[in-house]
This record gives structure tokens, sequence and C-alpha cells, in this order.
């Protein structure tokens, strides 16, 4: 099912909260009270007061009344000012559904497939958007998710994989660049490298990525090296910073 734009709602910004450091999970109310159309993996834009859109992923699940995103504030971006402090003025303007790359009608029940989600940081909203979805199900595939943070304290939802824990749920945090005094114990390096090393476990899979277009394009590579097809990997970083 592919779901058209609309053009601008309103949405009131029901809660604006810290959750790590820059990081804020942000719940949107739809002004007329009606239910935002998406398919999990989906992402909306904000419009600023100059028109620019910034785009976020869509942290909350199809079905759901509000609307919710973890956005990283960042305090060197013009762009990311003016966006703190629309929200803080508790009204937004918000473009959506945007993106193609959501989880396909009827994957979510496969069973003979695994579903592999790679996020870094913030992408991990749209990877829970699927996740959730996924989960949900009577029957679903094995899911693997990989979640790259540069120090422990970016895994800014710590106990939500940690619920979701099942046979069927298998949870990689991994850390790119931790220290002694940071008392990590589990997998570090870079988080493609996490993910090659266990392929053998997911040979029949879909795999969605989401991060930086540098991110996904190192990922996606490392995966085409190991005989993985292009058509298995999906990434919003195809559509948006396409490789010329
Ligand atoms: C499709 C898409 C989804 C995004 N989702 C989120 C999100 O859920 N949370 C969030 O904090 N920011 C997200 N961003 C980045 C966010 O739009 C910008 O940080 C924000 O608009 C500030 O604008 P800017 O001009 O500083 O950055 P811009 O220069 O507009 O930032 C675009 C850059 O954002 C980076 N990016 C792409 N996806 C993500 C992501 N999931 N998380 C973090 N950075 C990303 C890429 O490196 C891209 O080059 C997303 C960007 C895109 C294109």
């Amino acid at each position: 099912m592919q779901i058209t734009p609309s053009s601008p709602q309103t949405f009131q910004v029901a809660d604006l909260q810290l959750l790590a450091e820059n990081v804020y999970r942000v719940i949107l109310r739809p002004h007329q009270g009606r239910r935002p159309d998406f398919r999990p993996g989906q992402y909306l834009e904000i419009i600023l007061n100059d028109g620019k859109a910034c785009a976020f992923s869509i942290a909350s699940t199809f079905g759901q009344k509000e609307l919710e995103l973890h956005i990283q504030k960042i305090p060197t971006s013009i762009n990311s000012i003016e966006l703190f402090n629309a929200l803080e003025s508790g009204h937004v303007q918000i473009r959506m559904p945007k993106g193609r790359c959501f989880l396909p009608e009827g994957l979510e029940s496969a069973v003979d497939k695994q579903l592999v989600f790679i996020a870094a940081s913030t992408g991990f909203a749209q990877m829970k958007s699927m996740i959730e979805f996924t989960l949900a199900q009577p029957k679903h595939p094995d899911i693997y998710l990989y979640w790259g943070a540069s120090s422990p304290e970016g895994f800014y939802l710590p106990n939500l994989p940690v619920y979701w824990a099942s046979p069927h749920f298998h949870y990689h945090p991994v850390v790119s660049g931790t220290t002694e005094k940071d008392g990590w114990q589990g997998r570090q390096g870079l988080l493609f490298e996490a993910v090659i090393d266990d392929k053998d476990f997911f040979t029949n899979s879909e795999i969605f990525i989401s991060g930086s277009p540098q991110m996904v394009y190192a990922t996606f590579d490392a995966l085409l090296a190991c005989h993985f097809q292009a058509e298995q990997i999906h990434s919003d970083v195809f559509e948006y910073a396409p490789r010329s």
C-alpha cells in the first residue's frame, strides 16, 4: 500500500522529554483528532517558519493516534535551533507520510525470513516502529536489532529492547568509542563489522539500515561483499542521497 503525502497539518506538541544528552522524545497530537496514516518505517517532515522541512522518522507504530519522534538537538545547527523553538511554541506543521523504506505488507508474518534492523543513534526510531508492529503479530520472523552509539549513554531507551526480549528477538548494542571509564562489557567497534560477524544467522533476510549516508553505504558495501543482494537491503538514504 502506498500512502500519498497530505498537505501540511497542525499538530500539538503534547510532550517534549529529554531522554539522554541532546536526545528528546517528542509526542505530537493531531489537532483535528484524525488518526495519522503511515506505514511502519516511514518518516514525516516538520515545516519551519521559513518553509524548510526537517525529516524525522516516526517511532510510534501504525494505528496509534499520537506520533512519537526521537529528535537529536544539534546546538551547531540553525535548523535544529529553529526546530526546537517551534516545538517549544506548542504547535508544529507536519507533512506526512514520507519515504519508501517501510515494512512491506505481509513481511511482518513471513516466518521463513529474518528481519535485520541496523540503526545508528536516532535511527533507532524508524526501527522501533517496524519492530513493535512485527512483534504484535501472532507469528513473526526472527528479528535482529543492531543499535550503534558512540558511547553507552547513546542508547537513549536502554530498557526498551530488553522489554522486547524473546527467543525470536536478538538485540546487539554496539559501542564505537568506549573508554575503560564507561565500564562497557558489550560489543565494541563499527556497527557494520558486528553485523558482518553475525551474517550466517540471517541468510534469508530483509535488511533495513538507518543512519547517515556514509554509515548506510559502508554497511551496504560490506553486505554486498558478503554476497547479500542489493534487493534485500533497504534504506531511506538510497532515495534522498543516491550515489551518482
Ligand atoms: C529521512 C531522514 C530521517 C531522519 N530522521 C531523524 C530522526 O529520527 N531523528 C533525528 O534526530 N534526526 C533525523 N534526521 C536528521 C534531521 O532531519 C536533521 O538533523 C534536522 O533536520 C536538523 O537539520 P540540519 O540542517 O542540521 O541537518 P541536515 O543537514 O538536514 O541533516 C540531514 C542529515 O541527517 C542525517 N540523518 C539521516 N537520518 C538520520 C537519523 N535517523 N538520525 C540522525 N541523523 C540522520 C544524515 O546524515 C543527513 O545527511 C533525519 C534525516 C532524514 C533525511
